[in-house]
């Protein structure tokens, strides 16, 4: 049997030194995925999935993201891509949407740098190589953001002096949009509880953040100006104390850099178990006993309840909790906790349902007379922005 990509979108996630890619037929059958990674070192190399699934390895010595976007653009040539989604962490408050890259919004990429330093030069880099390669495909910006451009004010506002929002732009944004609208929408699809639905969306991978969403929309989420507030994460403090800057400034001498080092990459599961910030290694390590892995643990699944319970006030209704990213999807005892936390909430769980939800599988574990629904839904953001690309361009059936 010959299998075919039919109309193809290429979807883009450039990060600092690697570039993520996929390229998803129209329908969302078949996919050619890979990762160009280590970008500029002397072992930088594509790591290359074809059609038929079999792997091939090229390597690109000192390769910079054009010369790595290049070799994709060749490997994938034959298949015709007819459009690139680039994944973008950071649309500010102008973009609330998937838009058509035009020079105006290459210029706002490169700007709204300055809210995510790290994410959006890189992003830009992916823009340019591109249309140096081919000027004429067609590219389209997803935001990681845009899709927590309907929470209101009431959420999205610090409790900090007014120019701040007004004159530098300081509120909260909220990430991994293109995650909770692909498994809320999903969720909306597979329930059988009529809509408008109210989902409480639990994003846990490395990175974590939790979601309100009401009827489509978001009113709130866990992650504020910058992918660090919120829930405890794999390297990510997650919620801190703001006055533990100045404290460990006067009490430490630590810089502003440092400090923003330690609570980004030194944090989160790693920085409290002190062994990694593998879900997996912490899971063995508490088993084994190790007291600082089981904290770490116990801190995880506790934060992520709070979160869920506080962020249900944004709802109207709660129709259930959806659970997705690497740890969400495949580990059952980290669910298994967190629902146990959310006590009060009248949720009638199927351990064994729940236990046998692993690796991709989507399904449901609340029990008969739960009031809230349990749901576990592998994400597809490459899928999403497929599709969001789709419909910027006005090419959706
Ligand atoms: P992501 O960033 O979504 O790829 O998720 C990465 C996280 O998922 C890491 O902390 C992994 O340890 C965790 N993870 C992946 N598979 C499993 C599993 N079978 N059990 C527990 N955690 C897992």
């Amino acid at each position: 049997m010959t299998i075919t990509l039919t109309n193809p979108t290429l979807v883009l996630n450039c990060g600092s030194s690697s570039i993520k890619y996929a390229l998803i037929s129209e329908d969302n059958n078949t996919r050619i995925t890979g990762l160009a990674e280590n970008l500029g070192l002397d072992t930088a190399r594509i790591k290359h999935t074809r059609l038929d699934g079999s792997k091939e390895e090229i390597n690109i010595a000192g390769g910079s993201h054009k010369l790595a976007l290049q070799k994709i653009l060749a490997l994938l040539e034959q298949y015709k891509p007819i459009a690139v989604g680039h994944r973008v962490v950071h649309g500010g408050r102008e973009f609330s949407s998937a838009v058509q890259v035009t020079p105006h919004v290459l210029k706002e990429v490169k700007r709204l740098k300055i809210l995510a330093p790290l994410h959006n030069p890189a992003n830009a880099l992916g823009i340019e190589a591109v249309n140096a390669i081919y000027p004429e495909m067609p590219q389209v910006v997803v935001f990681d953001t845009a899709f927590h451009q309907t929470v209101p004010p009431v959420a999205y506002r610090y409790a900090i002096p007014k120019a701040l929002y007004e004159e530098e732009r300081i509120r909260r944004y909220g990430f991994h949009g293109t995650s909770h609208a692909y498994v809320s929408d999903r969720a909306s699809q597979l329930t059988d509880a009529p809509g408008p639905h109210g989902w409480l969306t639990a994003h846990l991978g490395n990175g974590c953040s939790a979601a309100a969403i009401y009827d489509g929309k978001s009113l709130d989420t866990s992650m504020g100006l910058t992918p660090l507030e919120g829930l405890m994460m794999g390297t990510r403090s997650g919620d801190i104390d703001p006055g533990l800057h100045i404290h460990l400034k006067r009490t430490l001498g630590m810089s502003l850099e440092e400090i923003d080092t330690m609570l980004n990459k030194q944090s989160g599961l790693l920085g409290v178990s002190g062994l990694s910030n593998d879900m997996r290694t912490i899971e063995q390590a508490a088993n084994e006993g190790n007291e600082d892995a089981k904290l770490a643990l116990e801190m995880f699944c506790y934060r992520a309840a709070k979160y869920l319970a506080s962020l249900s006030c944004a709802l109207p209704i709660l129709t259930g909790i959806v659970f997705t990213g690497g740890i969400g999807e495949n580990a059952d005892k980290i669910r298994h906790n967190i629902v146990q936390i959310l006590r009060h909430f009248d949720i009638q769980a199927d351990w064994d349902k729940n236990a046998a939800l692993i690796r991709g599988n989507e399904g449901r574990f609340d029990a008969a007379g739960s009031e809230v629904q349990l749901w576990v839904i592998p994400t597809d953001e490459e899928y999403r922005i497929a599709q969001e690309t789709r419909e910027a361009l006005g090419l959706l059936s």
